[in-house]
Order: structure tokens, then sequence, then C-alpha cells
């Protein structure tokens, strides 16, 4: 079963964007990306529905997210999904986000500290992939962390120029590459700090 698109609207509206921010609160409402702190930004939440849209989410898919931030769209995957496993470089974004998203009662999420560029090998294959920072290439170890069937979202390019881009491996293992939209994201960084 897949969720109608007024569902999917309905779950994100339903969340309170300034609950994910500690700092710019009076920005909260804002369809724009705003500052988190560490040079990071929760996203754009208009970004945020349109990329959740064109991941065609299942009741039990298994989603991996790079990039946790705020926590904000973790949010949204996780009430749309059966599990998420998020990843988040930056340590203090990391626990910040996890602890918020405990409040806020969540229990099917995961968290780690890492680089997503290397996924999350122990609980691979996941049936959905999303991104949310943009690096020069798609790292191959998110391709191959994508099951058959699955569908992934990420942001390809420099500080200039971004693709937002879909990918789809098909039942068989096929992976096809499409273009979505121009946008604009903090750098998928290697490494933690
Ligand atoms: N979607 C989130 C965050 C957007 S900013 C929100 O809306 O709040 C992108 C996040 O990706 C930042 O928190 C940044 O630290 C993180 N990030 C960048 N490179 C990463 C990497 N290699 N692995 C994991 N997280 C990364």
């Amino acid at each position: 079963m897949k969720y109608s698109k007024s569902k999917i609207k309905s779950c994100f509206l339903n969340l309170d964007r300034k609950s994910f921010m500690d700092i710019h609160q009076e920005s909260a409402y804002f369809d724009r990306a705003v500052p988190i702190g560490h040079g990071q930004t929760i996203s754009q939440p208009s970004l945020v529905l349109s990329m959740t849209l064109y991941l065609d989410l299942e009741p039990d898919s298994k989603v991996l997210e790079i990039g946790t931030g705020s926590g904000f769209q973790t949010a949204l995957l996780a009430e749309l999904s059966r599990a998420v496993y998020t990843i988040e470089r930056i340590n203090a974004l990391y626990i910040r986000a996890e602890e918020r998203l405990t409040a806020l009662g969540y229990s099917n999420i995961h968290f780690l500290h890492g680089d997503g560029h290397s996924g999350w090998q122990e609980h691979a294959p996941f049936d959905r992939i999303m991104v949310t920072a943009a690096g020069g290439e798609v790292p191959q170890a998110l391709i191959n962390h994508l099951a058959p069937g699955g569908r992934m979202i990420i942001p390809v390019g420099d500080t200039f120029h971004q693709e937002l881009k879909l990918i789809t491996k098909s039942r068989n293992g096929e992976v096809a590459h499409s273009f979505i939209e121009h946008v604009m994201f903090v750098e998928f960084k290697s490494g933690t700090e």
C-alpha cells in the first residue's frame, strides 16, 4: 500500500518545525533553510515535503537517512515508515536530534554518529534512502545498500550547482538515475566531528 499525497501532506503539516530548532525560532515558518548551528541548516520545508513525496514510502519501508541535522525530516520519515536509520557526522547535532526525537515519542528511529558515505552495512538493505547533503557523486555504498525495488533521493553537485536525483533499483538490480530539480544543500562532507 502506498500513501496518498494528502496523507503525507497532513503528517508534514502536523509537525511543528519550531520544535526542531534551538536558534532562529523566529524564522521557523518561513519557507527557507534556516541555520541550526555548526554551519548546518534545517532544510526548506517545501523541499522536505517534495523529497518525501518522491521517496514514495510504504508503511513497512525501512529507510536510511543521511544527514539527521535537526531531525525534522527524520520525524516525517518515521511517521510514514516502519523504521528509520539516520546518520549524522556532527556529534553535537546527532546527540541533540536523538534527544529531541525521543522526547517527541518516536520509537522507530535508530541513530548513528558517523559518515554516511559508507551507509549502514549492519542494517542494509534499505527500501528507501534519503540524503540531505550534496556531494560530487552518489556513493557506491549507498547504491549497494538500496534494496531491489528501492528508491533513493540525493542531491548531487557543488556549492553552486546541485541536481536533486531520484535513483531507482529495479527488481532485477538495474540502477536508473533521473533528474528532479535544481536544489541548494549544505556539503556532504567526509569524516566526523
Ligand atoms: N535534513 C536535516 C539536515 C539538513 S543539513 C534537517 O532538515 O534538519 C545536512 C546535514 O547533513 C547536516 O546536519 C550535516 O552535518 C549532515 N552531513 C553532511 N555530511 C554528512 C555525512 N557524510 N554523513 C552524515 N551526515 C552528514
